[in-house]
């Protein structure tokens, strides 16, 4: 194997885009070096997601790649695919030398040791621990907004899902290193936290303490120097009111709020198991929408689960209509190993599925049309995260986590990344908005 260098793609969610930060951190703090292509590396890893058969297939595409020309290479396949697939992925990739599921990232510098050693077929897939992946070498991307892991795993058991089976038993880091590690970044300078889980607002603090949720998020958003916390995925049988209460009482707890709805038929969330109706889920909206503040609402949409009839993907549009989400994402049911819908009667075919998708997509984009229209005229404030050379805008996104586009008078001088600024909102489109830098709010 060349000298230490190592060439990381990460696949997913945001889990996964932090669980990399992480791989990276402990990889630099063993002497590695990253590098952009995996040709220039000795070491090619792959941090996977098995959410959907599509997203799955891509990584077995990349490891194609290496059968013929990896051999000089130790190739490693990291997340979901490698805790889903475990051992079969040598049989299927011989050339892959490393398999490690999430909950065995603790062990990296272990496994590691035993690749440089020569070692072939390196696994780490245990899903037996306590502990939420805690490192103190996390090589974070960006430097004004970080992610916190609060928890890990999911004791769910939604019918459509794997991440029970990839990343395990739902456990929660103890509030006192939480705080810890959120004060860490306030001194280290960055101004954002984003707090992350499965189902981030199931956490149950450890210690005797005994935080939930709520009580977490108003610690953490009274930290000298943090101007803004979000979070993500709350599940909404446990998005209790006192969450929209915190978040009233300080608005350094983002405008923001990600609750996966998957379908507006209380038939198929039962059939789901999402553990809430379709009047229950409600409520929950209800509770925003007459909060102290304005939050913008979005959501995950799964269409053609087994068994949705024409009336219940009807629901499913009648709800998005009712609620008027800001943005949301929405998916094609895939079928996933190991998952109870794999054995329900009543498939829908591929070809509806797509149908209906697209009714979706274009429903929402012409909800978003007109929502974003309705911003023209106001001030937000932006975190500046980066500039658009091309169109002499900067990048911001808003409190409300809109991407706000913006001319300044510093036109592409002094750099404005990192700062927060108002902006006036002058032009809109359905996923972004364009506005002018302003002095005063
Ligand atoms: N824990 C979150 C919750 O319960 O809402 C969801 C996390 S999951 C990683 C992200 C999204 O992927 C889900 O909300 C769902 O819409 C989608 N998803 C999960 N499994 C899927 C499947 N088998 N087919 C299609 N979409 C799926
Ligand atoms: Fe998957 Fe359901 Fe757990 Fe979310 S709550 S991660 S959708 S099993």
């Amino acid at each position: 194997m060349p000298a230490k260098t190592f060439y990381l793609e990460t696949f997913g969610c945001q889990m996964n885009a932090h669980d990399s930060e992480k791989v990276v951190g402990t990889l630099m703090a063993k002497g590695y070096a990253q590098v952009p292509t995996p040709e220039e590396a000795g070491l090619v890893l792959y941090n996977t997601c098995s959410i959907r058969d599509k997203a799955e297939q891509k990584v077995f595409h990349r490891l194609q790649q290496f059968k013929r020309n990896g051999k000089d290479k130790a190739i490693g396949v990291l997340g979901c695919v490698a805790q889903q697939e475990g051992e079969h992925i040598f049989e299927r990739a011989p050339h892959v030398g490393l398999v490690c599921g999430s909950a065995s990232y603790n062990r990296l510098g272990e496994l590691l040791v035993q690749i440089e050693a020569g070692g072939r077929r390196v696994t780490g897939l245990s899903l037996d621990t306590d502990e939420a992946f805690d490192t103190p070498f996390t090589r974070r991307d960006n430097p004004h907004r970080a992610y916190i892991t609060i928890s890990e795993g999911c004791d769910k058991s939604c019918a459509y899902c794997v991440v029970p089976f990839t990343r395990g038993p739902e456990r929660s880091r103890t509030s006192d290193s939480v705080m810890a590690e959120a004060r860490r970044l306030a001194e280290q300078g960055y101004s954002e936290i984003q707090l992350l889980g499965q189902n981030v607002n199931s956490y149950r603090d450890p210690t005797p303490a005994a935080w939930n949720f709520a009580i977490l998020i108003e610690h953490v958003a009274q930290i000298p120097g943090i101007r803004r916390v979000r979070y993500t995925t709350s599940h909404p049988r446990d998005f209790g009111r006192d969450i929209v209460e915190a978040m009233d009482a300080n608005p350094v707890l983002c405008d923001h709020i990600h609750l996966p709805v998957q379908s507006g038929s209380s038939k198929m969330l039962a059939s789901m198991d999402r553990l809430y109706t379709r009047d229950e889920y409600m409520r929950r909206i209800e509770w925003i929408k007459t909060a102290r503040r304005h939050y913008s609402i979005t959501t995950d949409i799964i269409v053609g689960f087994p068994g949705e009839m024409e009336e219940d993907f009807e629901a499913t549009l009648a709800l998005l209509d009712e609620v008027e989400y800001d943005s949301l994402f929405s998916f094609q049911y895939s079928p996933r190993p190991n998952t109870a819908a794999l054995r329900f009667e009543d498939q829908v075919p591929e070809e509806e599925k797509r149908r209906r998708l697209t009714i979706v997509q274009e429903k929402q984009r012409a909800i978003q049309i007109r929502r974003n229209a309705g911003l023209i005229g106001s001030v937000k404030e932006v975190l500046v995260e980066g500039r658009n050379q091309a169109l002499a805008q900067w990048i911001g996104r808003t409190s409300d986590n809109r991407t706000l586009n913006f001319t300044h008078p510093d036109n592409g001088g002094a750099s404005l990344v990192g700062q927060y600024l108002p902006v006036r909102v002058t032009r809109s489109g359905p996923n972004s908005l364009v506005g002018e830098s302003v002095t005063v709010v």
